[in-house]
């Protein structure tokens, strides 16, 4: 099928202008300021007033995440059609194997899990240990399309590992592949010491979650990892960026010409830590690692966007229902941490960022879907209005007002993080791979299905 659309501003990383965009089997075919309808052509979208966006790309979800309280609540579909509704038509979610699992055993199997997903979607993977056929095993994923490995410097009871093993990861993807590696940074050892204190003087409540991961433990976690990739060479992805004090490490890094690439997520940007001090009902939802921050922290994150010192927005996304939070309420330490958001970020980030004045439309392009593509090797297949560009397109309309609420979203959870938040910008039409997928507010196409990506 063919579809043109009409009179939209095309925005990308560097401009907007005005221009029509035909798309045929799929792809983007041509761009140019004036493209009549010709006899192939079986639909015409007049996008006048709206911007033309490429897909966005959820760099960091979490869909049926294991925990002790049960999966995080949306799985790749629900999650995904979720995704969809806002814009997004690509995410990035995680193998995590067991350990003493192969990581290409658990590749397979995620992939599996995942095609349910209606939208396109790729993985991060993790070495949770560092044993004999670990480097032959990534070098292997590498091989297979995988660009980003996932590490973790906290939960080193289970899939964290500790520096010797850290060290040599970075090793092997900085010397054996074109990877990056990407890090959940907080010191996990000085985590635990603080929860097991915390929890022994009978001090319970969600805020202690907060206390038990002070800001230090994750700029401390973040300047260690930066020496580390030093060392070796290796570039780096700070997964879900919250503190001052880790922008500026960030910062310096990437002054002294290290690859060191950053991402920071919605709620870091628009809440802070005094969520923590309400009621379990009111706090428990706000229960994520890390935690929220203080204001002078929120406004350090807003600064390093247009600085380009943070690349990268993420939701995080790991939604839980409220009766999985409540199996914490009389010990911080169960309840599952996460909350939803795949939905709701661009729109977010447009009522936030660009409608406040504090990110231009092609830094707000760049965050969310430009730069995700490009570190994660998916560009310019995504990321990209250009000819030849897969045509994951939103029609984005700037004026649309909105409200969140856990009533009417899509996500697969009771609660809302963003309850009754009011939002300017939503999609009209959401284009995937070439077919309209979603109109205004109702998916239109009931054959959907996402595709496995290969990153180059
Ligand atoms: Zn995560």
């Amino acid at each position: 099928m063919a579809l043109l659309i009409k009179n939209g501003t095309i925005a990308t990383e560097e401009s907007h202008y005005k221009a029509d965009i035909l798309v045929e089997d799929g792809k983007i075919s041509s761009i140019s300021k004036n493209i009549d309808k010709h006899s192939s052509v079986e639909k015409v979208i007049n996008a006048e007033g709206s911007y033309i966006f490429p897909g966005f790309i959820d760099p960091h979800v979490h869909m049926s995440l294991p925990t002790p309280a049960g999966n995080s609540s949306d799985d790749f579909y629900t999650g995904s059609r979720a995704a969809l509704f806002g814009g997004t038509t690509t995410i990035i979610d995680f193998v995590t194997p067991n350990r003493g699992q192969s990581i290409l055993e658990a590749l397979e199997l995620r992939k599996k899990e995942a095609e349910d997903s209606i939208i396109d979607y790729s993985f991060h993977v993790s070495p949770v240990e560092f044993n004999e056929t670990t480097a032959e095993e990534i070098i292997k994923c590498h091989d297979l399309g995988v660009k980003s490995f996932k590490i973790y410097m906290a939960y080193k009871d289970n899939i964290g590992l500790n520096d010797e093993e850290l060290m040599k990861v970075l090793e092997v993807i900085s010397g054996k592949t074109t990877g990056i590696a990407t890090v959940h940074c907080e010191l996990g050892d000085e985590v635990e010491k603080l929860r097991e204190t915390f929890a022994s003087e009978g001090k319970t409540q969600p805020l202690y979650h907060a206390l038990s991961r002070p800001a230090r433990t994750e700029s401390e976690a973040v300047k260690k990892l930066i020496q580390m990739a030093e060392k070796t060479d290796c570039p780096i992805y700070i997964v879900h960026v919250s503190t001052s004090k880790s922008v500026e490490h960030i910062r310096a890094a990437q002054n002294e010409g290290l690859e060191v690439y950053a991402e920071t997520c919605p709620h870091y940007l628009i809440f802070d830590s005094t969520k923590y001090g309400g009621l379990f009902v009111d706090s428990a939802p706000y229960v994520m690692s890390p935690p929220l921050r203080k204001k002078q922290d929120l406004q350090e994150l807003w600064r390093a966007l247009p600085e380009d010192v943070i690349q990268a927005i993420g939701t995080d996304h790991c939604p839980f229902m409220f009766a999985q939070k409540k199996t914490g309420e009389k010990d911080f330490r169960k309840i599952p941490n996460g909350c939803g958001g795949v939905e709701h970020r661009p729109a977010l980030l447009f009522t936030y960022g660009v409608k406040n004045n504090k990110i231009t439309i092609e830094k707000f392009i760049d965050l969310l879907s430009v730069m995700p593509a490009k570190i994660f090797g998916l560009h310019p297949a995504k990321g990209a209005i250009a000819e030849g560009s897969d045509a994951d397109i939103v029609i984005w309309n700037p004026d649309k007002k909105s409200t969140i609420s856990a009533s009417k979203h899509h996500q697969n959870s009771d609660i809302n993080i963003y309850e009754n938040i009011k939002t300017v910008g939503a999609p009209e039409y959401v284009i995937k791979n070439g077919e309209i997928a979603l109109k205004g507010k109702k998916i239109v196409n009931k054959t959907l299905k996402g595709r496995y990506l290969i990153s180059v």
